[in-house]
């Protein structure tokens, strides 16, 4: 017998709940992180009493009560309802698009005004059959909610122009001809109260945790103490690269303390004309609604990933799907490997979404161990 059952690589959401559902059942975990500290990507650093979400805004959003009562059964989450502002050159619109983002753009009071006006809108610029992302836009919405909305912010994004992006990336965009600002459509949503941090303590509590250790310093260490590996981290590096390195999207975050009590009276505004290079920028204290006399921005840069920087948005294109095809088949023949998380099955994954796939994964194991 060895001296785990599991050695979980990663202490994200996926690593985190899956060590705390096998240590409910008895199983002994050691959970492995090569970063300072655990969370993965919803972990929060404190600056003057403000939790700032590390490595981009985290909004906590799902359907399922069952995950929805999972998580608040770790820590109790706020009413924080995401309602993010666009600026465009200086005016400010809301979003989703909504009846006050219609009245902001063309004046229109009721349904029926913003019907018309998007319908004009779309005969004007309208396609057979959208060959690119920009021309998909415009027989979706038209010209005006696309070029004031979506297209430098969509071209900041990909780093890309939007006559150069497939229309598959835009497959629908959804239009509300309410005066609501709620950008989620779920039944819940809401921030830890106190951060993400709380959440991930719950989940790993009395679970051995080792942080700066990074799995591929020494492999057959970890295979030897071990049962079996949950492996949360890059599927390509797993393998070696064997069949080439997958491709993502970066991000860069600039992050400044304020002197000033509140910068821009809302946790997030998009900046959506291309001239500024930012795509956003997040007020972290607006996510508790704190009070604190200072503040701390973000400015989010979307940027090239190149090896050795942090991996944000597969690039899920023909390419590279393929690829990750051929590393799931050698993922697949693997006996006491367990691969899991938004890195090893190339996808993203919303928190909700990392939650659930991991405590399916469990019922998986289990069914196998017990
Ligand atoms: P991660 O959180 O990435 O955890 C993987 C861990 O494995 C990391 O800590 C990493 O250091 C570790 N690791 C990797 N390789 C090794 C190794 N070799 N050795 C040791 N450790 C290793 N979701 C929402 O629901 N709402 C949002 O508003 C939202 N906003 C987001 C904003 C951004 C910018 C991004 C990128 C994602 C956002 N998400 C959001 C998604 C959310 O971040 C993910 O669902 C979640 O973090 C995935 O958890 P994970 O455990 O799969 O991966």
């Amino acid at each position: 017998m060895k001296q785990y059952d599991f050695v979980i690589v990663g202490a994200g959401l996926f690593g985190a709940v899956f060590a705390c559902e096998m240590k409910k059942i008895g199983k002994k975990c050691l959970v492995i992180d090569k970063r300072k500290h655990k969370g993965g990507n919803v972990y929060c650093e404190e600056i003057d009493d403000i939790n700032v979400h590390k490595y981009g805004a985290h909004i906590f959003h799902t359907n399922d009560k069952k995950i929805w009562d999972y998580v608040n059964s770790f820590v109790q989450f706020n009413r924080y309802t995401n309602s993010p502002l666009a600026n465009y050159k200086g005016k400010l619109y809301n979003l989703p698009f909504n009846m006050n983002t219609f009245y902001q753009l063309w004046g229109v009071k009721t349904p029926e005004e913003a019907k018309r006006k998007i319908r004009e809108q779309v005969a004007a610029s309208f396609e057979n059959e959208p060959k690119n992302l920009e021309q998909q836009a415009l027989s979706l919405v038209g010209e005006d909610i696309y070029n004031i909305l979506i297209k430098g912010y969509t071209e900041k994004q990909w780093g890309r122009k939007a006559e150069d992006l497939p229309a598959f990336i835009i497959k629908r965009l959804p239009v509300r001809f309410t005066f609501d600002n709620n950008y989620f459509d779920d039944k819940y949503q809401g921030i830890p109260i106190g951060g993400y941090n709380k959440l991930i303590d719950g989940l790993l509590q009395g679970i051995e945790v080792r942080l700066e250790v990074d799995y591929f310093e020494d492999r057959p260490h970890w295979a030897s103490i071990a049962e079996r590996i949950v492996f949360t981290g890059k599927i390509d590096q797993f393998f070696e690269y064997k069949f080439g390195i997958l491709e993502y999207r970066s991000l860069h975050f600039e992050t400044e303390r304020l002197e000033v009590e509140n910068y821009q009276g809302n946790a997030v505004v998009n900046y959506t004309e291309a001239e500024v290079p930012y795509t956003r920028i997040i007020e972290h204290k607006h996510f508790e609604f704190g009070r604190q006399p200072n503040t701390v921005i973000t400015k989010e840069y979307p940027c090239e990933w190149t090896p050795g920087i942090e991996p944000y948005y597969p690039i899920n294109d023909e390419k590279n799907s393929n690829m990750f095809k051929q590393y799931q088949q050698l993922a697949d023949k693997e006996a006491n490997i367990i691969f899991g998380g938004r890195l090893a099955e190339y996808r993203y994954y919303d928190m909700h979404q990392v939650i659930g796939s991991a405590l399916k994964k469990v019922e998986t194991i289990k069914a196998i161990i017990l």
